[in-house]
């Protein structure tokens, strides 16, 4: 057992920091009011290589580790979690799936450009009847010659309407439940296939949700991703490392409320004194600082665990599961410290809060976490 960080991460975890403060802090507002920010961020990050950092180097990843992919999230949730989010859902599901089920001639096609940041990556499980239970899929494939004919729309999609390449649920064999259900590749121009409704959200503006329609869209029988009907049990394997993301991403959100927080206690005055010169604000501190490393370390063994090819489907829920809530209460507690100033959008504190709320629903509600754990506690399967 090893809590430092090698030097090698210690100097990734150092650019990326420098990355984000210098290219997103200074938009980061104005991205969150305008709800996008600009292509040309994705395109940055493909030169740093952070867009395939887990892919092998064939596919033009950095072939880095999970716990490094940990470190990128949380240096970029620190600053925008917004851009952090659409990273994630490039890189964990969308590119996941691809290097999960992809044949070598997919990978190559379609995991390369997405890894070298050269295109964006969706993906495409939630329906608006089908969320926690994603197995209640209503999209249909249906198998038309050499082409696959999907019908349906997908709802909350992260990137939606900028992604290039789409990894999407379709049911191909309603008899099989869950087990009919495969994984399909779509790419943007694929007639039949559009972006719908954007989301006007609470958080996480800066990251584009929108619905992908599917309309007689017919995509060719070679993008059929992984074996027909493994579609929900790959799902399962991506969420259970998406989570691990998820949790990275909260904690880089607490660790930004708190950062915030301990500066404005030292120069805000009150009463002759700073306000972190009061037990009071010392203790919120001190519990802030305690619950984010306690989430940290939750997170960085479900990624040790995935690197060393253990199981870890309920240690990445109990990471999401604890570092998504404490990231709401380590941010509402920097609202408190910046009192009246916490509660106007001078300073990020607010912003860090409304995006905290996400990493309590995506990738699987607390609820749907507790669940996971439970059921494995009590030698049940997981849903
Ligand atoms: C910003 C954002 C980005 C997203 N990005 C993506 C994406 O890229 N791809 C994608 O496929 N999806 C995405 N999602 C969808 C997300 O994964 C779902 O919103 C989430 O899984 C919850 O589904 P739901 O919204 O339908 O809520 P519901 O499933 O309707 O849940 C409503 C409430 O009921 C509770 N509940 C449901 N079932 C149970 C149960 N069995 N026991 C106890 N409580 C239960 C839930 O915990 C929740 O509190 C995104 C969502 C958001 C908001």
């Amino acid at each position: 057992m090893d809590f430092q960080l090698t030097e090698e991460q210690r100097l990734l975890k150092s650019t990326v920091r420098e990355f984000a403060e210098a290219e997103l802090r200074p938009h980061s507002r104005e991205w969150d009011e305008k709800q996008a920010f600009p292509r040309e961020v994705f395109t940055k990050l493909g030169e740093l290589g952070l867009m395939g950092v887990t892919w092998p180097a064939e596919y033009g990843g950095s072939e880095l580790s999970t716990i490094d992919w940990c470190v990128v999230l949380e240096e970029l949730a620190r600053v925008d979690a917004g851009v952090a989010l659409s990273v994630a859902a490039h890189n964990s599901l969308c590119s996941g799936h691809i290097a999960l089920a992809g044949t070598p001639e997919q990978k190559r096609a379609f995991l390369t450009p997405l890894a070298k940041g050269e295109k964006i990556g969706c993906w495409g499980l939630t329906e608006d009847s089908a969320g926690s239970d994603a197995g209640g899929t209503k999209t249909t494939a249906v198998k038309d010659g050499a082409k696959w004919v999907l019908n349906g729309a997908k709802t909350f999609i992260t990137n939606g309407s900028l992604a290039d390449t789409a990894v999407v649920m379709a049911v191909t064999d309603r008899a099989k439940g869950k087990k009919g259900i495969s994984a399909f590749i779509v790419e943007r121009g694929t007639p039949g296939f559009r972006s719908g409704k954007k989301e006007d959200k609470l958080g996480v503006r800066s990251s584009d949700t929108s619905e992908l329609i599917f309309e007689d869209c017919k995509v060719p029988a070679a993008n059929l991703l992984g074996a027909e009907g493994q579609g929900f049990v790959d799902t399962l394997r991506i969420l259970d490392r998406g989570r691990i993301g998820i949790a990275a991403f909260a904690v880089g959100i607490a660790q930004g409320a708190l950062d915030a927080a301990t500066v404005y206690a030292q120069g805000r005055k009150q009463f002759g004194r700073a306000i972190a010169e009061f037990q009071a604000i010392q203790f919120k501190l001190a519990e802030m600082a305690t619950r984010t490393d306690a989430a940290r370390l939750l997170t960085w063994r479900a990624a040790s665990r995935r690197d060393q090819g253990q199981e870890h489907t309920v240690e990445s829920a109990m990471a999401k599961l604890f570092a998504s809530e404490i990231s709401v209460e380590v941010a509402l507690e920097a609202v408190q410290i910046h009192g009246g100033y916490g509660y106007v959008k001078d300073y990020p504190v607010e912003r860090f809060l409304r995006d905290s709320k996400l990493a309590t629903i995506g990738e699987g509600t607390s609820e749907v976490q507790k669940l996971v754990i439970a059921r494995s506690l009590l030698g049940r399967t997981t849903p």
